[in-house]
């Protein structure tokens, strides 16, 4: 999908006005543009202080250089580092200089693509890197690192050595088919490996829920009838807890949402109190229809009342509120917690349940995505009818092929290119 041989650039640092914009440089000539431009290589792997100069000798900027010669470095090919003065105009001017050096910019996720295909990441930690980079909360980042450490890569290494072992064990069965006791000894060395990667393997599936709910985080809808303090609820949650502010696609019309960093936990809080039914607006109508399934979606479900009129249905709730406790003698029915959002009155409780909820949602796992899911559901569901129907030991070897193909995708050794494209290209462009 992309030219290995090209010598690519890109701006490594984020965008805007910033103390030092870093830029990287990977391939064949980024030796030879790192003299051009900066005199000299300079040492590997140490920062040299330079004056950046344009072909026709004109400075450009004066700023850090570092040279890492492959196979040592990030992609596994020769890579330049320049570290400029964070200002548009310095940026430009050397973009401008790079591409007239005949260097090609970078595409998206070009950078970690050919760190993949040097062997210096397999594609879970490829995953777990552009996890790493999203992170907002204590719980992503570390399950991001964790994963871009090799977690995931080790434990779909152990379940290839079983099935090898198991495959390795009726290979050696079907070669000596006339010895007698060969079929239990079979049994033993190719049946107890795939028993125990079977049972680790629905261990892993039975984290991938909450692994997945931290990486995307979870949604906390509020709703309960009017007046009662859902949108005075969701503000005081918004002042206390750190709000999460980031440009979103597909923002939900007439929902108020907010995302929030509530015991590590990435949430998104749904106001329902923009529900109204009475309008003629085709696009907030499709608007509501979302929001609404995004209600019926939501990972967890707080109904609000005040206490007046007729008590509101429970429903799917988890938490039922009784607010503004100042208005009232006594404690709340039974199943209800008491809260004033106004005077604070419970607030401390209110949150620990939140909290609460949230942690029994989220825990952090290894099949962090569908597509590991997919995988590994796969290689169970093939395996476990062969195992319990005992196969012909030439059957379940034939078997044990098939899986151990699908899980190289896992790690990426045997990845389809779709596959990859669709991993690379969600990085931005210079990562
Ligand atoms: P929503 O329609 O359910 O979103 O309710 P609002 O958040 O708009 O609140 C409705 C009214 O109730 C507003 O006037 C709030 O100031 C008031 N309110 C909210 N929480 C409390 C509370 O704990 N005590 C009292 N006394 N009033 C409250």
């Amino acid at each position: 999908m992309f030219d290995a041989r090209a010598t690519i650039f890109a701006k490594s640092s984020g965008s805007g006005r910033a103390g030092v914009s870093v830029f990287r440089i990977s391939g064949p000539r980024a030796g030879e543009a790192l003299e051009a431009f900066c005199g000299k290589r300079g040492e590997p792997r140490k920062a040299h202080l330079r004056s950046i100069r344009l072909q026709d000798g004109s400075l450009l900027d004066q700023g850090l250089t570092l040279w890492f010669p492959g196979p040592d470095s990030f992609t596994g090919e020769d890579v330049a580092e320049l570290q400029l003065h964070g200002s548009p105009a310095v940026e430009r001017a050397l973009m401008d200089a790079l591409v007239a050096f005949g260097l090609q910019p970078a595409a998206a996720g070009e950078f970690t693509m050919r760190a993949f295909e040097a062997g210096k990441l397999d594609l879970t930690q490829a995953e777990a890197l552009a996890d790493l980079l999203d992170a907002e909360t204590e719980a992503q980042r570390r399950q991001a690192l964790g994963q871009l450490g090799g977690r995931l890569s080790e434990r779909a290494g152990e379940w290839r050595r079983l099935l090898l072992t198991a495959l390795a064990a009726i290979e050696a069965g079907v070669d000596f088919p006339d010895e007698e006791d060969v079929p239990a000894a079979i049994e033993t060395a190719a049946i107890q490996p795939l028993i125990e990667m079977l049972a680790d393997m629905r261990q892993a599936l039975g984290k991938a829920a909450g692994a997945r709910t931290v990486r995307e985080g979870l949604t906390v809808a509020i709703s309960g009838p009017p007046n009662v303090g859902k949108s005075s609820l969701l503000n005081r949650i918004a002042g206390e807890e750190r709000a999460i502010v980031s440009d979103r696609a597909g923002t939900t019309r007439d929902v108020l949402e907010i995302r929030a960093d509530i015991g590590g936990q990435l949430v998104t809080l749904l106001d329902t109190a923009g529900l109204r039914e009475d309008t003629e607006d085709e696009i907030e109508r499709e608007g509501m229809r979302r929001a609404r399934r995004a209600v019926a979606q939501a990972d967890i479900r707080i109904l609000v009342w005040d206490g007046e009129g007729q008590m509101p249905e429970r429903g799917s709730a988890d938490l039922l509120l009784l607010n503004k406790a100042d208005l009232r003698n006594g404690g709340p029915p039974e199943g209800w917690t008491g809260l004033s959002v106004r005077t604070g009155e419970g607030w401390e409780n209110f949150l620990m349940r939140l909290r609460n909820l949230v942690l029994r949602s989220a825990g952090i796992g290894d099949l962090t995505r569908e597509r590991h899911v997919a995988l590994v559901e796969y290689v169970v569901r093939e395996l476990e009818p062969a195992l319990s129907g005992h196969l012909p030991p030439e059957l379940l070897g034939e078997e044990i092929r098939v899986v151990l193909r699908k899980l190289d995708e896992l790690t990426g050794q045997l990845a389809p290119d779709e596959v990859l494209g669709e991993i690379f290209s969600s990085f931005c462009i210079g990562k």
